[in-house]
């Protein structure tokens, strides 16, 4: 039945390969096809889905907002977009002194971030210091900020000033002087495979940039609401950044995206110096606001750090040969491969009803939502048990053993 896969191919933009299935329905961890069937959803829509599908609080706030007030520009304030900014504040830390900008997407939050450095630089600074490997988005300024060469070459001309060094604390040290503006990095890597940053790299580059003056900008997009078992990515180090940008799991599946800053950086943007049409509108400040509080209310912080580890433990437990570690924190999680074999895992998986993604050829990502409970691990350990064994069957032992416990990309696979 490939009726959809031929409109797909007709009618949609190239810009990604053959879409895997036509989904159409969602009801917590669990999404169905145009068929019927049922998968275990354990990418949560790339990190998004903080709730699972079809939540009560998120159905209940969507509904409610869209038949109070949708959208009025930022000539006007709303309730929500008020609740969400403070709540925002609040878990971000930021004190009386920060602020929030919102916008429609990760991308949008990092071309804020991109704008923030300079003004903040201005002429004395044009450089902005980003890391191999990483990702910020798809929109000139985040491309400009995002690492793979394979992603920026057809569009170059980029954006000036910033150049991608590597996740090192020496590194930093040698790049870093009263010329850089910002220095901006994430967490843990989602889309380099699940990378996390080396021990003490937050605490470092701290320091490094208050010395000379730069602003230390976090990539929450991926890492944030709650997904590693903290709030926010950088909080597991107890380092306060200048700002953190944020989309995906704080919408719960509805587009939104925000920059939060911090002390002086708040200062920066004045009237007329940013701006974006939908922004901080009622509809998705309210849907946020009501994903934040349930992650909140229901301690999905805890329980993803709980949750994490508990997959953790049962990718440990099926011990197939072709796993080589497991990275990540929280249920952000990289599971490196022997072989560059993700691609056969996630299709086996979704055959047997599971759905992950392969980060990389030599990683699947693992990213469920964050109210996930013992009934959806115990699914998860059969269908990924017998995904891997299915690739194990086809996979020559030699290519497993040979290629030895190192990811294409990093290199670096934590115990
Ligand atoms: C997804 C992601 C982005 C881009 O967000 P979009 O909403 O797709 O524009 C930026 N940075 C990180 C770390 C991400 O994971």
């Amino acid at each position: 039945m490939s009726g959809w896969q031929d409109d797909a191919q007709r009618d949609l933009i190239k810009n990604v390969g053959p879409r895997m299935e036509l989904l159409t329905r969602g009801e917590g961890a669990h999404v169905w096809d145009g068929d019927g069937r049922r998968y275990l959803d354990f990418l949560a829509g790339i990190a998004v889905n903080s709730l699972g599908h079809a939540h009560p609080v998120f159905v209940e706030a969507i509904s409610r907002q869209a038949a109070t007030l949708v959208h009025i520009s930022n000539y006007f304030a709303s309730p929500p977009q008020l609740a969400l900014a403070a709540r925002l504040k609040r878990l971000a830390g930021t004190g009386e002194e920060g602020r929030v900008y919102f916008s429609n997407s990760g991308a949008e939050a990092n071309e804020a971030a991109f704008k923030l450095a300079r003004l903040h630089g201005g002429a004395a600074r044009p450089r902005i210091i980003a890391l191999d490997n990483a990702f910020h988005g798809r929109t000139m300024g985040s491309l400009a900020m995002t690492a793979k060469l394979a992603m920026r070459e057809p569009f170059l001309p980029m954006p000036g000033g910033v150049e991608h060094i590597p996740a090192t604390i020496e590194a930093l040290e040698a790049a870093i002087d009263d010329s850089v503006a910002a220095v901006i990095v994430e967490p843990i890597q989602g889309e380099a495979g699940v990378v996390e940053l080396p021990e003490g790299y937050l605490a470092a580059a701290r320091a490094l940039t208050t010395k000379h003056g730069a602003l230390l900008i976090i990539d929450e997009i991926q890492t944030g609401a709650g997904r590693t078992g903290a709030w926010f990515g950088y909080q597991h180090e107890g380092i306060v950044p200048d700002a953190i940008t944020l989309a995906k799991g704080i919408g719960g599946g509805f587009p939104i995206g925000a920059i939060v800053t911090y002390g002086a950086a708040s200062q920066l943007f004045t009237p007329g110096s940013h701006g974006s049409t939908y922004g901080g509108n009622p509809l998705g400040t309210a849907v946020a606001d009501a994903v934040l509080g349930e992650i909140e209310n229901a301690g999905l912080v805890e329980n993803a750090a709980l949750r994490g580890a508990q997959v953790r433990t049962v990718i440990e437990e099926v011990g197939s040969p072709l796993v080589v570690g497991v990275r990540g924190r929280g249920l952000l999680i990289g599971v490196a491969l022997a072989a560059p074999v993700a691609g056969e895992i996630v299709a086996a998986a979704q055959r047997l009803g599971l759905i992950v993604n392969a980060a990389n050829p030599s990683t699947v990502r693992i990213a469920p939502p964050l109210n996930i409970g013992d009934a959806e691990i115990a699914e998860f350990r059969t269908l990924f048990a017998a995904a891997l064994a299915e690739v194990e069957a086809s996979t020559p032992a030699a290519a497993a053993s040979s290629t030895g416990a190192t990811t294409a990309d990093s290199g670096k696979v934590p115990a």
